[in-house]
C-alpha cells in the first residue's frame, strides 16, 4: 500500500501500485497548474485508488479546451491548494501528482513531455527520453492501435492461410477462380461471423480523420508514420474509405468525402497504391452521384498530404489526389457507372 496526501493533510488517498507511466510534463498548463517546471505524473489504475479522506475538501478547475477532448482538468484541495488526484467516472486509467507521495510508488520517471513548451530557466540534465507532442502523439497512437492490431491479426490469420493454401493450388487439377473465391469467402464469413474487428478500428477512424486534418504538418506526419507497417490499421483505412463512398447521397454528406479522403492521406498509399487509387474512384463516383463536385475536396487533402514517393507506389499522395481527375482508373470506373 502506498500512501498520499496534500500540504494539510486533509485529503488522503492510497493506491495498491502504480502502474505507469511515469512522465514529467513541461507543458504550459502544468507549469501553471504546479508552480514548477514540470509536473510528475504517475499511472494508476482506477481501480488501484482509494480516497481515505477529504471528499469534501476537493475542488475541480477546468482549463477551456485547446484543441481537443479530453480538456484540461486539475482537482486541487480547497483548503492548503495542493493538487490531489480525482480519477473521473468511467476512466480505467489515470494520472496522480507523485509529489504527493509519502512513500516510494517503486517506479521511476520514464521520460520527458513537451519539452518543446520546457520553462527557459529550466534545463534537463538526466538521459531520460524527450518527447515533444508530435513524438507523443505518435506513441501515444501507437499504444492505442497496438491491442487493435493484435486482434486483427488473429482474425485474419486464418483467411491468410486459406489464401496461401489455395493459391498454391489454383489452377492444377481443375481447381479454378471460382473454387478460390468460394473457398477464401467461406473462411471469411466464418471469422466475420466469430468477430468484427473492422468496428473498432472504425470507431477510432472516426475521431482520427478529423483530428488528423485539423493537426499541424509535424502532427500528420507522426500519425502516417504510427499507422504505417500496421497491417490491420491499413486494412482498415482502405475499408474506410469504400465505407464513406457508401455514406454519400446528398451534398450534406461531404464530410463522409473529406473524412474518406483523409484515410487515403493517412494511409499514404503504404501497401498497395492500386488498392487505394480504386477506393478513391469509389468516393469520387460516389460523391459525384451525390451531386458534389469532388475536386476542390481532392485539392484540399491533396494540399495536406504527403510529398514524398510512398512505399507502395510510384507517385506521392500529394500528387496522387491532386491529378486524380485524370487517372484511368476513375474514367474506368465513371464507364462502369455509364454502363449501368
Ligand atoms: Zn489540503
Ligand atoms: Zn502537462
Amino acid at each position: 500500500m502506498i500512501t498520499g496526501s496534500c500540504l494539510c493533510g486533509g485529503v488522503r488517498f492510497a493506491i495498491q501500485r502504480a502502474v505507469g507511466p511515469f512522465e514529467l510534463c513541461h507543458c504550459r498548463r502544468c507549469r501553471k497548474a504546479s508552480g514548477g517546471a514540470f509536473v510528475a505524473g504517475l499511472g494508476v489504475r482506477a481501480a488501484d485508488f482509494e480516497l481515505l479522506e477529504g471528499k469534501e475538501l476537493i475542488a475541480t478547475y477546468e482549463a477551456p479546451l485547446l484543441e481537443s477532448p479530453p480538456p484540461y482538468r486539475v482537482s486541487f484541495c480547497r483548503r492548503c491548494g495542493s493538487p490531489v488526484p480525482n480519477p473521473q467516472r468511467g476512466a480505467t486509467w489515470f494520472e496522480i501528482p507523485a509529489g504527493l507521495l509519502d512513500d516510494d510508488p517503486g517506479l521511476r520517471p520514464d521520460k520527458h513531455i513537451f519539452v518543446e513548451l520546457k520553462a527557459p530557466w529550466f534545463a534537463i540534465t538526466d538521459t531520460l527520453p524527450q518527447y515533444d507532442k508530435p513524438a507523443l502523439l505518435a506513441l501515444r497512437l501507437a499504444a492505442q492501435l497496438e491491442p487493435l492490431e493484435r486482434r486483427y491479426r488473429e482474425w485474419a490469420a486464418p483467411i491468410d492461410r486459406v489464401i496461401k493454401e489455395k493459391t498454391a493450388r489454383l489452377n492444377r487439377n481443375g481447381y479454378g477462380a471460382g473454387d478460390w473465391w468460394r473457398d477464401v469467402q467461406s473462411v471469411r464469413a466464418a471469422q466475420q461471423a466469430k468477430d468484427d474487428p473492422y468496428a473498432e478500428m472504425y470507431a477510432l477512424l472516426d475521431l482520427l480523420c478529423p483530428r488528423y486534418l485539423a493537426a499541424p504538418p509535424v502532427e500528420r506526419a507522426a500519425i502516417r508514420s504510427a499507422v504505417g507497417g500496421r497491417v490491420g490499421m491499413l486494412s482498415a483505412l482502405l475499408g474506410y474509405i469504400h465505407r464513406a463512398a457508401r455514406q454519400i447521397h446528398s451534398p450534406a454528406d461531404e464530410h463522409w468525402l473529406i473524412h474518406g479522403l483523409a484515410a487515403a492521406s493517412i494511409e499514404n498509399c503504404h501497401r498497395d497504391f492500386r488498392d487505394v487509387l480504386l477506393a478513391l474512384a469509389e468516393l469520387y463516383v460516389a460523391a459525384e452521384a451525390g451531386g458534389m463536385d469532388p475536386k476542390p475536396a481532392f485539392a484540399r487533402v491533396a494540399a495536406l498530404s504527403d510529398s514524398d514517393k510512398p512505399a507502395g507506389g510510384p507517385t506521392p499522395v500529394r500528387e496522387m489526389l491532386a491529378h486524380f481527375h485524370d487517372y484511368a482508373v476513375l474514367a474506368e470506373r465513371k464507364a462502369r457507372a455509364g454502363a449501368r
